[in-house]
């Protein structure tokens, strides 16, 4: 089996080229193999892996996580239509919001204090209601089964991203979400150095929609993609386990730090059993720091760093750091954070060895 050749020995097993061969092979879309950009077994075992992981039944992979709004929106909206997505997405989320509505799709924001009244802003046009829990940079909460509530039957479709809890302590098609998207480059397959991303369902028709565009839109992600991500999920739960005692111990180190403002993580801004009520049972170990210096003494300060690496991207083994622009983003607004923030994700590193990093870098 290559990518996209699969080899069988009669033709009984393989249906003939024709138009219907895409969707209608016995009674179960997909269910034969005649074309490996569209399934082998290593992409589907990778799918029904990541469906039971976010407790759906049925999931799409997609080459990012990037790529999986861009199927998401492709699939179900059209110009003319409306979606409403939570302002606390991250940047490239809005980026590509910012290119549908360039052709014509109404892209309209709300708070996460709206989930509760989100009813008022759903028109006859509207297809999807967005959003990324807990929000990027930030880390406001959004409360999903509000949400659920206010749509009530409308036919909009909820969507969250729940790539920060890593499909594994955040569950929201249990909460009523129609659609779960994650990207695997993070926690899921970043420490294989891999990028893919997924839709995942509990509803039958909601897959055969996004699957059949996923293969008419030449949505293929390799087999060797796939192996490697069901090799790193293998781990992570144990991962995650470890980084989260990891961000107790860092964030417990942190409060003493000079030049530190804040630092932003759902577990400080809430209690633990806060999160338990918004049905978020872990965190992860990305957080926000703000800073009461200037950009240019923080930058100097971070240069100082040796285990922790400057660089975009989080998930895999290495602690990074990187500065982030918090001006655009109304979450900040909202929570008053004005002055110079850095975004660390912390790896698989020992624990007390970056707080030595972090702490040598401040104080000296
Ligand atoms: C990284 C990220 C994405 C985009 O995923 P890629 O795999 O990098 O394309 C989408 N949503 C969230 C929350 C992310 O962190």
């Amino acid at each position: 089996m290559e990518c996209t050749s699969y080899l069988v020995d009669t033709f009984d097993q393989l249906p003939p080229i024709n138009e219907e061969s895409l969707a209608d092979i016995d009674n179960d879309l997909f269910s034969g193999l005649y074309y490996g950009g569209v399934d082998t077994p290593t992409t589907r075992q990778l799918s029904q892996r990541v469906a039971d992981l976010e407790k759906g039944k049925f999931a799409v992979l997609t080459p990012s996580g990037q790529s999986a709004f861009n199927l998401l929106l492709t699939t179900f909206v059209k110009p003319g239509d409306h979606v409403l997505a939570g302002d606390t997405i991250v940047y490239s989320t809005r980026w590509l919001l910012n290119h549908f509505e360039n052709i014509g799709v109404k892209i309209e924001y709300f708070t996460p204090s709206e989930a509760a009244t989100l009813k008022n802003k759903l028109t006859l046009k509207t297809k999807l209601i967005i959003f990324e829990n807990p929000g990027a940079f930030t880390y406001e909460v959004m409360d999903i089964s509000a949400i659920v509530e206010s749509r009530h039957d409308h036919p909009a479709l909820i969507v969250a991203d729940n790539t920060w809890a890593a499909s594994l302590f955040h569950h929201p098609l249990s909460l009523g979400a129609d659609i779960s998207l994650i990207s695997m480059s993070k926690y899921h397959g970043a420490v294989e150095g891999i990028s893919l991303g997924a839709l995942i369902t509990k509803r039958k028709d909601l897959y055969v929609n996004l699957k059949t565009t996923s293969a008419l839109t030449g949505n293929h992600v390799s087999s060797h993609a796939c192996s490697a991500a069901i090799r790193s999920i293998s781990t992570l739960g144990a991962r995650l386990s470890f980084q989260m005692s990891t961000t107790r111990k860092v964030l417990r180190s942190l409060k003493p730090l000079p030049l530190l403002k804040q630092a932003i993580h759902p577990i400080l801004q809430n209690t633990e059993l806060h999160l338990q009520n918004s049905m978020i049972y872990g965190f992860n170990s990305l957080f926000t720091a703000e800073f009461s210096c200037s950009r240019n003494e923080l930058i100097s300060r971070l240069n100082r760093l040796n285990l922790i690496k400057i660089g975009y991207g989080w998930g895999g083994t290495t602690s990074l750091v990187n500065l982030i622009d918090t001006h655009d983003m109304p979450s900040a607004k909202r929570l008053g954070i004005n002055s110079e923030c850095a975004r660390i994700y912390l790896g698989l590193e020992d624990p007390d060895e970056l707080t030595r990093d972090l702490t040598n870098a401040f104080t000296q």
